[in-house]
């Protein structure tokens, strides 16, 4: 028979705050040694009580309005009561009766064209700790137990792998640009479940629930395998299927039963009574649209529009900062396509030399637009702008005053060219013998020698040509 496949995504994103939901250690990634951002309130000693991080709700505002949901007025806090050696407390605050986002949306774009997915709801609650087997025992690692993380629901709406894939992605996107999570490996983790029906059908099959999987990849592979164990018990009677938790395992590209589908009664929900309702009045509702950043989709557009190409557009939106560089230098007069390429291609290069990554940029706008600025007003050429870029980026100098403390300004006229190339030449004279024997090379040479004692002023294409109708006549 023909299956149609049937796929919901609980999503849960590791936010970028600087502290922990409940106490004041250091949030996502600020911990370096196991149990270095631990305090009493996050390892769960007695009598200890959360206090709520405002930025956490703003940043789940934030994702809920970018994915088109209703946003609570009055949200609270659960617990959910299971026993865990990485759970402190024996409960997790989390938000079961009143989450903080409904009932949203989200397009994407797949080779069947476009689909809309429902999103069900978002809720905040915090992270879990970690364990650490080694040897006869186990470690706890309480660096993330009360981390705040934001879980996305959606409705079943996915129909294969490939939809699930390309909503994951723009997630990452949308929340990169958000600044609402970094989203590095480990900090969006993505349960998958997945049901089938014969094709035609309205009514739902049985589901699993898969977890486990580390990668894009791993989740896909997930589902392909669990979408024929489906098929496999339903067309041939190989096993009966039940409502189950299963975990995948990468080695063997396998699911396994890990537990019987818990129940929400299971878990012993009740209010947090620790935690006041939070109530989020048009004041605040207004401040955090105000500062929202346009969606993924308009924010392509507006640099497609602008002339920046696809392959630019990726890797601007990958990061937040990036994206922000490039708005705030166009916001301070810069031309968005030219200021692309300065970040894509020369910031980018500067930081690959020392072994880093753009993300790691650290520039501010004013700088990097004033040394664009001086290029585009023929106040320097590329090259001296490039040069300062390094030192700005290196050292954080200011690149007016280095620009006029290293002579990159000074007019350099075609007569002061010729001097340079007439020395030059003067002091090589067996790179022009051996120009004259047709190494050709050997111009490379005297042309990097007339550049070293230029300091990068003057436009090489002008060096170029003066070196070469010199040599013709030499
Ligand atoms: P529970 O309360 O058991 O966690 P939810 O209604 O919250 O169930 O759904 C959890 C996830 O399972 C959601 O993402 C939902 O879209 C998905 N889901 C529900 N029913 C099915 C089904 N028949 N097939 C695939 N996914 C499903
Ligand atoms: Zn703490
Ligand atoms: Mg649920």
């Amino acid at each position: 028979m023909s299956y149609e496949l049937v796929i919901g995504l609980e999503t849960h994103v590791e936010l970028s705050t600087e502290s922990k939901i409940f106490c004041s250690c250091g949030g996502h990634s600020a911990a370096k040694e196991p149990n270095d951002c631990v305090c009493p309130a996050c390892s769960g000693m007695p009598g200890m009580l959360p206090v709520m991080n405002k930025r956490v709700v703003e940043l789940a505002v934030t994702a809920g309005l970018m994915l088109n949901c209703e946003i609570s007025r009055y949200t609270t806090f659960d617990k959910k009561n299971y026993y865990y050696p990485d759970l402190p407390c024996a409960y997790q605050i989390t938000q079961l009766n009143h989450p903080i986002c409904t009932n949203g949306c989200v397009t994407i774009k797949t080779s069947g064209g476009n689909r809309d997915i429902r999103i069900k709801q978002i809720h905040m609650e915090e992270d879990a700790g970690k364990l650490v087997h080694g040897g006869k025992s186990s470690f706890v690692d309480f660096n993330r137990t009360s981390v705040p993380l934001i879980e996305i629901v959606t409705q079943p709406d996915f129909r294969s792998a490939e939809e699930v894939v390309t909503y994951l992605n723009k997630l990452k996107s949308m929340f990169r640009l958000g600044g609402i999570s970094e989203c590095e490996e480990g900090a969006m983790r993505c349960d998958v479940n997945i049901s089938i029906r014969p094709e035609g059908s309205t009514e739902f099959g049985v589901r699993t629930e898969i977890k486990n999987m580390a990668s894009f990849e791993a989740i896909e592979k997930a589902i392909r395998y669990e979408a024929q164990r489906h098929m496999d018990a339903l067309d041939f009677g190989t096993e009966e299927l039940v409502q189950e938790t299963r975990r995948f395992d990468d080695v063997s590209g396998k699911t396994f039963a890990m537990r019987n589908k818990e129940t929400e009664a299971d878990y012993r929900y009740f209010p947090d009574a620790n935690l006041m309702p939070i109530i989020i009045d048009d004041e605040w509702l207004e401040q955090i649209k105000a500062n929202k950043p346009v969606a993924v989709d308009e924010k392509a557009e507006e640099y497609r529009e602008a002339g920046i190409f696809d392959k630019e557009i990726d890797m601007l939106l990958a990061s937040h900062k990036i994206a922000k560089l490039l708005d705030d230098i166009v916001a301070l007069g810069c031309d968005a396509k030219d200021g692309a390429a300065w970040i894509l291609t020369d910031c980018a290069g500067i930081l690959r030399k020392d072994g880093k990554t753009l993300g790691e940029l650290a520039i501010t706008p004013e700088k990097l637009s004033a040394i664009i600025k001086m290029v585009d007003e023929g106040k320097i050429n590329r090259g001296a702008g490039k040069k300062i870029l390094i030192a700005v980026i290196e050292e954080d100098v200011d690149p007016v005053a280095f620009c006029a403390q290293q002579g990159l300004d000074r007019k350099v006229d075609t007569s002061m060219i010729e001097q340079i190339i007439d020395r030059v030449m003067a002091d090589h004279p067996q790179a022009i013998e051996d120009y004259k024997n047709g190494k050709t090379k050997a111009a490379q040479a005297l042309f990097g020698a007339c550049m070293k004692e230029l300091k990068g002023a003057g436009d090489p294409a002008v060096i170029k040509e003066l070196l070469e109708e010199k040599l013709k006549n030499a």
